[in-house]
């Protein structure tokens, strides 16, 4: 890809390196390899580039956005995985502030897209259910409307980073027609709203991420509806094509895949390195053939969302094939690391193989999950069949 890039691309991308060299502190760093301050690590990171200009590259230039051109965002996504730094939390920033631009109104921008450009605001996504996720229509938390609040019933699953949330997007049932897809209407909800409630659920990977949030007769200011009423099914599927196009993680699993390799130096089998081993070398290919398929797809995506599409089908195109990729990746790290990655935990006195065993392993078992969230790959299957084959 190098080779496209122009002189000013490449001074940009100096630019880029410079900032993360100096502003992703070992500090920081550190922090956020530990993993137990998440919030704390996200907010400071987030203000960094916020002050730095470069917070929003998805959205319009005159709302905060960078500007920048689809090649200018690859050097930038490029180089903070090569940095090591984390991503944004999308739940504000590149979920629900997309929706709030298209949709919402002029108030709606004042009020909430300044302090999620800030980071004031921690959001959370509220779509799934109990008995819907998959079958999101047939979502049932309901709000009724009681004078100028919505008074909401019902309990989200599934929430990621709830527990730190001060607001949450949700999918609400505000009628019942013949077409399930048409009682549905998009509200901001307030985690500090009485009635609200959120329960812990701790997964695999000895990580609280996810939650259980129940509102009982939570009131909602109708002020908080975004666009029409029944109308949030639309709402939902752009934000949707958004969530599926960021899980495709091009540039994480580039970085993943050239740690691997430098594991497979240090590593040994019964014949010699690791790297040296045909078979190894086999499936490292195999991979690296299909992540570049992968890059060059995600590109082209790049390219339309920046003259202003909204990416179709091609975003659940990208949303299997990257999420089978991270997974055969984490599949492939642990076996490098071997014996190491067979515990979850590490105690001081284990060595840097301990830890990086230990990290791969929860890697690997909470990467399981990226074949179901954002829509399962078996549902995106399903709309490649209709929308692109006409099946
Ligand atoms: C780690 C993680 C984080 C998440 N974070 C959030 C969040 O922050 N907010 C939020 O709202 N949700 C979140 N989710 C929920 C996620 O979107 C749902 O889990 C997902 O949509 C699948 O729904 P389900 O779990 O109800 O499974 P189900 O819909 O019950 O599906 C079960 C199985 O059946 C298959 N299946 C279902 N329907 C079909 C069909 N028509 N054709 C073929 N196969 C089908 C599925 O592929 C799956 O294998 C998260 C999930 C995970 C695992």
């Amino acid at each position: 890809m190098n080779n496209s890039f122009s002189a000013a691309d490449l001074d940009f991308q100096q630019q880029v390196r410079a900032f993360f060299e100096i502003e992703f502190t070992p500090e920081l760093r550190a922090r956020a390899n530990d993993g137990r301050d998440v919030k704390g690590v996200a907010v400071e990171w987030q203000k960094k580039l916020y002050a730095k200009g470069w917070v929003a590259p998805g959205w319009p230039k005159e709302l905060g956005g960078t500007g920048w051109t689809p090649v200018q965002k690859f050097i930038f996504e490029t180089e903070r995985c090569n940095a090591g730094a984390p991503d944004v939390v999308p739940f504000g920033l590149k979920m629900v502030a997309p929706v709030i631009i298209h949709f919402g109104n002029d108030e709606q921008k004042a009020r909430f897209l300044p302090r999620i450009l800030k980071s004031e605001d921690w959001w959370c996504q509220g779509y799934s259910e109990p008995g819907s996720g998959s079958d999101l229509a047939a979502l049932q938390t309901k709000a009724e409307k009681d004078g100028d609040h919505y008074v909401v019933n019902g309990a989200k699953i599934w929430t990621t980073y709830a527990q730190y949330a001060d607001w949450i997007f949700c999918l609400v049932r505000t009628g019942n027609f013949e077409k399930r897809q048409q009682g549905i209407s998009f509200v901001l909800i307030d985690m500090k709203s009485k009635g609200v409630t959120v329960n812990p659920i701790h997964s695999i990977d000895n990580h609280h991420s996810l939650n259980e949030v129940v509102f009982d007769n939570v009131r909602v200011p109708v002020e908080n509806l975004i666009g029409q009423e029944h109308q949030g099914w639309t709402y939902a599927k752009a934000l949707l094509a958004h969530e599926r196009t960021s899980i495709a993680e091009v540039s994480n699993s580039k970085r993943n895949l050239a740690e691997i390799i430098e594991l497979a130096k240090q590593q040994t089998n019964h014949k010699g390195r690791l790297i040296d081993d045909p078979h190894f070398q086999q499936r490292l290919s195999d991979i690296e053939i299909e992540l570049m398929a992968l890059e060059y797809m995600d590109l082209r995506v790049l390219a339309s969302m920046s003259a202003g599409d909204t990416p179709g089908p091609e975003a659940s195109l990208l949303k299997i094939k990257g999420t089978e990729i991270q997974q055969a990746l984490q599949e492939l790290r642990m076996e490098t690391i071997g014996a190491y990655s067979a515990s979850l935990r590490v105690d001081e006195f284990q060595n840097e193989l301990h830890r990086e065993g230990s990290s791969s392993r929860k890697e690997y078992m909470y990467g399981r999950a990226a074949t179901i969230y954002g829509g399962s790959n078996e549902v995106q299957r399903n709309v490649i069949a209709k929308a692109v084959l006409g099946l």
